[in-house]
């Protein structure tokens, strides 16, 4: 299972650092923080409920520095399923009390004994079998599934009641419990790979110790379904799909790890001594593991131990290029910032990276100068193809004058075999011209096309042949990057051309710094255009001869251009 990270989360300054100690053992938590409470957070949140019910809904192991009524009483309306609930639990301000309060069946217990544990004090664990055998038979430590839990509960209260158990296979957190265990038990707990029947005086718990190696794009899921019935093995005993990087974009290997709720996790040639599928199953399981079937496309072994796939090669490289939208992150869709979270590089113009906020917290930056996007690109390719989850940001949307056409440039020219490995996804944004347009009304409502007035990366002669075509062709017309400090005749220059076919009192909007600090949106009339309008932070609209305003009651107008002709 992937497991979803845990939040602290604090509500004043004076938690910060328990919260802080509580993060030092659990590296991947995101530390939340009430906005003008708290500082040097990973997240700021204004909604103490909403934020809350969002995470425990997303499945999100909680952690509270506060008091466990609020978290209570916050998450009363959510608690229907023990099955599917997160792990929430409280600690005090000071860290001298550690209460887990719901998600005993996903390990909150293990969890509070760890945090009990750096804060040198008891978690106040309250479930009966929990106390008395000093392990949870129903949520097991990572690494073993239990395949019975519907007879858990009566097997706890018969040991509870003085049941002996006989242990089937070992396991270290089941050998250093306090249960009775007796080889002449009428209980057993039974560890095992393979497929067995389970009954109610015996609890069946697969380890996550077999390693299935792909070799080939060629294998399909009903062959690794057969071979698992030959075999005899669990599903739920499946650590790990693995494979060679050179395959890990085909879709099989994500089709098997999906299937089986895994991870697919691949090596890298000078990873292996050769890419047969036995070689890729035992590097997966180490020395101590043994083969039980294999094909030349197929294997599969066994460890004598669990197996920590995300210890083990390394995860399929990913490139999300994303649009972040004009301005602040209302503007950011849900999807963008997903992507943003889960990334572990960002790379970008600086500028952009800084409008990211909080969302880049704790993850590495790779700025770069705004010009150099063929080198951004390929540096973004190389960190993805060795298994990071890197992210190009662009404001806006990425497809429109931004990184996604230079990444797919440099994917087309100046092609690495490493490469064909990453996953590449592009992320839609809202671009300037649609915020641009939502500020005044609907002047992009009918046929409308989009020209950027830099000449740095095409010929002014193209850029003139287009301006032409578009006023000829009676467009709504967006420019981008309009002027800049090298580049200024250019907008009188198109201004004159749309002279030539536009009525002077056209309307034009121009909109700076969408959506940012010192966001401003005129209408003016096309021969009021000039160069000192605008600037590079600025998007102009012109409109078509169809294009209209009207007058507002507190003086400003709407601009829009209706879809229909008469
Ligand atoms: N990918 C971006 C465009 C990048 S080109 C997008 O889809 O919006 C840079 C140009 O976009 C700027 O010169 C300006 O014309 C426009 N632009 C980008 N952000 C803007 C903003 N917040 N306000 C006004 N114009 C903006």
């Amino acid at each position: 299972m992937n497991k979803v990270a845990p939040a602290v989360i604090v509500l004043s300054q004076n938690s910060v650092a328990v919260a802080r100690k509580i993060i030092s053992v659990l590296p991947e938590a995101t530390l939340y923080g009430l906005a003008d409470r708290t500082s040097g957070v990973d997240v700021s949140f204004t909604n103490f409920g909403e934020t809350l019910r969002e995470l425990f809904a997303q499945g999100t192991p909680l952690i509270g520095i506060c008091a466990a009524g609020i978290l209570i009483r916050t998450l009363a309306p959510l608690i229907a399923d023990k099955r599917q609930e997160p792990p929430v639990l409280a600690v005090a301000e000071d860290g001298s009390a550690v209460v887990p309060l719901l998600g005993g069946l996903n390990g909150v217990n293990d969890l509070a004994r760890r945090i009990a544990e750096i804060m040198d004090t008891q978690a106040a664990i309250t479930t009966t079998g929990d106390i008395r055998f000093r392990t949870a038979l129903l949520s097991p430590p990572p690494g073993y599934y239990l395949a019975n839990p519907e007879d858990a509960k009566k097997f706890i209260s018969d040991l509870l009641a003085g049941a002996q158990v006989k242990l089937e296979g070992t396991a270290p957190w089941l050998t250093n419990s306090q249960l009775p265990i007796n080889p002449d038990g009428n209980l057993t707990i039974r560890l095992t790979e393979h497929r067995v029947t389970s009954t109610a005086e015996c609890l069946v718990y697969h380890p996550q110790t077999v390693a299935i190696a792909i070799a080939h794009a060629d294998v399909t899921l009903d062959s690794v379904q057969k071979l698992l019935v030959n075999t005899n093995i669990a599903p739920a005993s499946i650590a790990g799909i693995f494979a060679p990087i050179t395959i890990a974009a085909q879709p099989i290997i994500h089709t098997l790890a999906k299937t089986y709720g895994v991870p697919a996790r691949f090596f890298t040639t000078n990873q292996l001594d050769n890419t047969l599928a036995e070689t890729i199953a035992l590097a997966a399981t180490g020395a101590g593991g043994q083969l039980i079937d294999q094909s030349s496309q197929i294997a599969i072994a066994i460890s004598p131990q669990p197996i920590d796939p995300n210890n083990i090669g390394q995860p399929q490289g990913r490139l999300a290029i994303i649009g972040t939208g004009p301005g602040s992150s209302q503007w950011m869709s849900p999807e963008v910032k997903e992507i943003l979270k889960s990334a572990t590089d960002l790379v970008g113009y600086k500028t952009y990276l800084d409008l990211v906020g909080a969302l880049a917290a704790g993850k590495q930056r790779h700025e770069s100068d705004n010009r150099e996007e063929i080198a951004r690109a390929i540096m973004a390719l190389d960190l993805a193809a060795t298994g990071r989850y890197v992210v190009v940001v662009s404001s806006g949307d990425p497809g429109i004058y931004a990184m996604a056409a230079a990444v797919f440039e440099v994917l087309d020219h100046h092609h690495k075999p490493e490469w064909n490995s990453i996953d590449i996804h592009v992320a839609p944004g809202i671009s300037a011209m649609q915020a641009a347009a939502a500020a005044v009304g609907a002047p992009l409502g009918h046929d409308f096309c989009a020209i950027s007035l830099s000449d740095i990366l095409k010929p002014w002669a193209i850029i003139t042949q287009r301006i032409v075509a578009a006023a000829q062709a009676d467009f709504v017309i967006a420019f981008y990057n309009p002027v800049s400090k090298e580049r200024s005749w250019q907008l009188a220059d198109a201004r004159d051309i749309l002279l030539r076919y536009r009525t002077p009192n056209t309307p034009v909007v121009l909109a700076r710094n969408l959506g940012r600090p010192g966001q401003s949106v005129k209408v003016i009339t096309l021969d009021q255009l000039a160069p000192d309008v605008s600037d590079m932070r600025t998007v102009i609209i012109v409109g078509s001869s169809q294009t209209r305003t009207i007058k507002r009651s507190n003086g400003g107008v709407y601009v829009y251009t209706p879809r229909r002709y008469k």
